[in-house]
């Protein structure tokens, strides 16, 4: 059998050795390395695979960066998010002098308790920033809902769900990260979309702001040397956007790999006594950038998949209302008892577009004897 990595990296480039090594090789040959040449023939891809404006930049932490600035926010200006995600969500909050407001996750999609948002409302509010956690959306009708009726922004953090589809009620369907006013993407290697380094992306529905964040994303530059704005310099370098490019092609083949993986590890860990499966929801599509499970006996199962050669990770071990960095914040323990207790209880099994079914086979036979031990 062969190795089983959390994630294939190598695995999946060599599927696709020739492409990917041609189109690096065309980038050196053009010399186009910046905002040009594959740049935009990757961002015009990725915006009709979309169906939305798309700013490429260096990376998912500088896009969202780049939304609250785009959008205007100001010092004082209060966001709402989750404590149960990466940290890039609340720290760019924090770094613009912004003030994340934490709500709650639902246990069983680990995404926004849309329920309690509405509660957490005041006249600072600006923004809501639901987090497409592993893969999964977050029920943004409901969020568009709440943010409507109290004028506020969505900014959809789908770093960890590039391809999910979100369902509205009526039927029809749209691309996570395009149903808010922005929405914000990851290149980082092991997302859904990954480069062989760093890259991002803003996605915008509207023109105007879509040139704005272009702008921001260029040093506030409005026409050569005359800016019209701050701004800063976040950009997609062409050998990334070469690799994208090209992995772009096979993104819906890689993806249903991914959920092939998650249906067996569903069919064969569902009725399993001590574990919960992922749940699924009506109002979304599952990309399973992670295959999350939950138990009680975490660290053992972790420590024992170990022993049999078969890596897994916590995602996440620590919220951040009670952490060094975010205590300012004044949040104490108890305060997001959902969160605080998924921190203890979850696990995410190996997940990647490779996986075969002699892995599978092995990762899920395993799973089964440390339950039946
Ligand atoms: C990966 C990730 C980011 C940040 O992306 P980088 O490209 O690593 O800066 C932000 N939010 C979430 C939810 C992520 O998973």
């Amino acid at each position: 059998m062969k190795t089983i990595h959390m994630c294939d990296l190598y695995g999946q480039y060599l599927t696709l050795k020739e492409e990917i090594d041609a189109a690096m090789q065309d980038v050196i040959k053009s010399t186009l390395f910046i905002k040009s040449g594959k740049v935009l023939d990757f961002e015009e891809k990725l915006a009709t695979y979309l169906n939305t404006h798309v700013i490429s930049c260096g990376n998912g932490t500088d896009a969202l960066q780049m939304a609250y600035m785009a959008l205007g926010l100001k010092p004082g200006d209060e966001v709402i998010t989750t404590p149960f995600t990466f940290v890039a969500t609340v720290e760019t909050a924090v770094l613009m002098g912004l003030k994340p407001v934490f709500v709650d996750v639902d246990p069983g999609t680990f995404n926004m308790d849309v329920n309690q948002l509405e509660a957490l409302i005041t006249p600072k509010t600006k923004a809501i920033v639901p987090v497409h956690l592993f893969g999964q959306c977050a029920n943004l009708e409901a969020v568009m809902g709440i943010a409507q009726k109290h004028n506020l922004y969505v900014i959809e953090d789908a770093c960890q769900a590039l391809g999910t589809d979100y369902i509205f009620k009526n039927g029809t369907k749209q691309k996570a990260g395009t149903i808010g006013a922005i929405g914000c993407n990851s290149f980082f290697p092991s997302k859904n979309l990954g480069a062989f380094g760093d890259g991002g992306a803003v996605y915008a529905k509207d023109e105007e702001l879509a040139g704005i964040i272009r702008s921001i994303a260029n040093h506030g530059m409005k026409a050569k040397y005359q800016y019209e704005r701050i701004g800063v310099n976040s950009r997609l370098d062409s050998i990334q956007a070469a690799i994208l490019e090209v992995k772009l092609k096979y993104f819906d083949k890689h993806i249903k790999a991914r959920q092939e993986a998650a249906a067996y590890y569903d069919e064969h860990l569902s009725e399993l006594e001590g574990i919960e499966i992922p749940e699924r929801v009506e109002y979304s599509t599952h990309t399973f950038h992670q295959y999350t499970i939950k138990t009680e006996k975490r660290d053992e199962l972790q420590a024992f998949l170990k022993s049999k050669g078969i890596p897994s990770m916590v995602y996440y071990p620590e919220v951040f209302h009670l952490q060094e960095a975010y205590k300012f914040l004044g949040y104490k323990e108890g305060d997001f008892p959902v969160s605080e207790r998924l921190t203890k209880i979850v696990l995410s099994l190996p997940m990647h577009t490779e996986l075969d079914e002699e892995q599978l086979e092995y990762i899920v036979g395993n799973t089964k004897e440390f339950f039946s031990r």
